[in-house]
């Protein structure tokens, strides 16, 4: 039906929940109009599969990072491995890494969070590649740290769930927001509103699949190929053509992560 261009910008294709119909999905995806996929890590181990996907079939790409609810086993050899793995041609970004306050309440653990976060900031920055960052109930730390220690190093905020004064902040700093299935959910609160304010120009369209499917499919196994529900939303709010949305935050996810245009 669409032959728009569409990049899912963040999906977790290495998940267990795709382990038996990986190709089925990539597939479908590509029916559906995808032209890429950035697979992202959560872990050390991940972050090696992702690169493995990319490497095995022409949409995927990679980010490769711990999440931070992983941080905490990380070892000095493991930044050292990011280094190395961030060479290959098809790993776009640093991803995804942030700041997880609603799962972690111990204050200590915050701060190795936080620890986490910043050294892998510093290798986005030291690469000069770009971060891809979740942020769950941790707003302003997570601000505070891209500002200070993130100066210079270019990103996204990956499914937002901030306020506009949020939105509005990392407009300043040139970052982008990622949306996903909440958008097209009934109770988005202000997601929609801050949607429409904020400009096409900065926002990215993704999955975070296999989780969190948009609606029509809510509640279902999110893949790939639903990117197009929550791409037909934000038309929707913006008043736009499907396409004229497709093709805009593709060629948004191409500036901010360089790297896919390179291969
Ligand atoms: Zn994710």
């Amino acid at each position: 039906m669409k032959e728009n261009v569409l990049i899912d910008t963040h999906a977790h294709l290495t998940d267990e929940k795709f382990a038996q119909d990986k190709e089925k999905i990539i597939t479908n995806a590509m029916g559906n109009g995808l032209v890429g996929i950035i697979n992202m890590g959560d872990t050390m181990q991940s972050s090696k599969a992702c690169v493995s996907l990319a490497s095995e079939y022409k949409i995927c790409y990679a980010g490769i990072g711990v999440h931070p609810e992983e941080a905490y086993d990380m070892h000095d050899d493991d930044f050292d491995s990011i280094i190395k793995m961030s060479k290959n041609n098809k790993v776009v970004c640093i991803g995804e890494i942030g700041l997880d306050y609603y799962w972690e309440k111990d204050q200590e653990k915050r701060a190795l969070q936080k620890r986490i976060f910043v050294q892998q900031l510093a290798i986005a920055k030291q690469l000069n590649l770009p971060v891809c960052v979740h942020n769950r109930e941790a707003h302003r730390d997570t601000l505070e740290i891209i500002k200070n220690e993130g100066k210079g190093v270019q990103g996204v905020m990956h499914c937002f769930s901030g306020s506009m004064e949020m939105a509005r902040e990392l407009l300043k700093l040139d970052w982008y927001i990622g949306v996903d299935g909440p958008l097209t959910f009934k109770n988005a609160a202000k997601l929609p509103e801050i949607v429409k304010e904020f400009p096409l120009d900065r926002i990215l369209v993704e999955t975070d699949c296999p989780y969190m499917a948009p609606v029509p499919m809510r509640g279902k196994r999110n893949e790939p190929a639903f990117v197009k529900f929550v791409a037909e939303k934000l038309a929707e709010l913006k008043g736009l053509s499907f396409e004229t949305v497709a093709e805009k935050t593709t060629a948004n996810a191409r500036a901010l992560y360089r790297k896919l245009n390179a291969v």
